[in-house]
């Protein structure tokens, strides 16, 4: 027998939403006639923007006519939509990016599990705690030590900066779960800290367009001196309804560097470069033009009433909860609500109770590690019948 990788087996036993689904499934079976109002998996419900749909049929007529066919692409990207990335998301804020630090894929999932590819095995991470799991996770695959960078109530969920020196850091910021969003001081903080300790940011803004506070940054790259320190993630996903097309995209400035044996300095973008072409072979060029679709200024104004509609649901909830006597964080800048539970009520106790008492579905705070014991995540993404549906159902509880 081949020996595995042991590393797989200090994983918490099953990820986080198939736990649920099984939960959700066997209550189903039970009561097969209840209608169960989801508002816990982070998945959209809206349908794609008409723009995208659009390109998705022109580009489908192009695959079918010989003189118009494409097969391989670019692995890292098609021009065309690599030039209305960096035109749209960075120069219209004043960022510069260059075409060659923009590596286009198939899911921020997929770029922020495998980035961790590139470091060395004796990188130390630093991962906030509660978290997106796929960061500890694929950190954990890789046998990494990880340091948990304890995320406070009083701090507004925020990573505070550590004493100690990490390698690798992950933000995610409008942040999954907590719908918290760090302020340019924060992140100037953290750049302040990476640059000193020579360690990288993995940035994770998969919910920028939910920043509507002009005041709030959307991009680590608003902070002066972040191109040296800072690797962005960005994803078509929760923009622009792509979470079944898939289309995302990662930044690995030309000027970020690690060292190999305390040596020369090399760039990550290289080594992303090397690693993306050798295992991934593009996003199909149908996606491609979908995406593109999402600058087009069709494009621009379905995704901002899109954005709209599931903020309207985050202020239905964040309101109805308020009204119900909970305490809640996020849902402003951000399509998660963080609701602090009533003291001594454990977080996996209140899914049971929110199942079986209202038919909704939530997802526990704990789920997302030890410091979201306590909380629990609901979000906007749901349609506003049912949104509304749920609240009225919240509001009838009895804790
Ligand atoms: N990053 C964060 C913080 C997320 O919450 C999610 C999805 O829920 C992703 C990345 C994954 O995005 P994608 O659909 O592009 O894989």
């Amino acid at each position: 027998m081949s020996e595995i990788n042991k590393n797989y087996l200090n994983l918490a036993q099953n990820y986080l939403f198939p736990t649920i689904t099984k939960k959700v499934g066997e209550f189903k079976a039970d009561n097969p006639d209840e209608e169960i109002i989801s508002l816990g998996i982070g998945d959209v419900t809206r349908p794609l923007p008409k723009a995208c749909i659009s390109a998705l049929h022109k580009a489908v007529d192009e695959m079918g006519d010989a003189s118009s066919f494409r097969g391989y692409g670019p692995e890292q990207g098609y021009d065309f939509l690599i030039n209305d990335i960096i035109k749209n998301d960075y120069e219209a804020s004043g960022i510069k990016i260059l075409p060659e630090e923009i590596f286009v894929s198939d899911g921020a999932k997929c770029d922020v599990g495998n980035v961790q590819e590139i470091f060395a095995k004796s990188c130390r991470v630093a991962i906030s705690d509660p978290v997106y799991p796929v960061y500890l996770d694929t950190n954990i695959m890789a046998g990494r030590e990880i340091s948990k960078i304890l995320c406070k109530e009083e701090n507004n969920f925020n990573p505070a900066v550590p004493d100690f020196k990490a390698d690798i850091i992950y933000l995610c910021s409008p942040n999954n779960p907590t719908g918290t969003v760090m302020t340019r001081e924060d992140l100037k903080n953290w750049v302040n800290y990476a640059r000193i300790n020579k360690s990288v940011i993995i940035f994770d803004s998969a919910y920028k367009e939910y920043v509507r506070d002009s005041s709030l940054p959307r991009s680590i790259y608003e902070i002066e001196g972040s191109k040296e320190v800072a690797i962005e993630v960005r994803s078509f996903s929760k923009t622009a309804g792509f979470t079944g097309l898939r289309c995302a995209y990662m930044v690995v400035p030309l000027e970020l560097k690690g060292t190999a044996c305390a040596k020369d300095a090399i760039s990550f973008n290289t080594l992303w470069r090397r690693r993306h072409t050798t295992k991934f072979n593009g996003v199909s060029y149908i996606v491609q033009r979908a995406a593109q679709a999402v600058f087009s200024s069709e494009g621009k104004q379905e995704i901002k009433e899109l954005i709209n509609y599931y903020m309207q649901n985050a202020k239905i909830i964040t309101e109805g909860l308020q009204a119900a006597g909970f305490t809640v964080f996020g849902g402003v800048n951000a399509p998660y609500i963080w609701l602090k539970l009533p003291a001594g009520i454990k977080s996996f106790d209140f899914f049971d109770l929110l199942l079986r008492q209202a038919r909704v579905v939530g997802t526990p705070g704990s789920g997302f590690g030890d410091g979201g014991e306590g909380y629990f995540r609901l979000t906007a993404f749901g349609s506003m019948e049912n949104t509304l549906k749920a609240m009225e159902r919240i509001r009838g509880l009895k804790l």
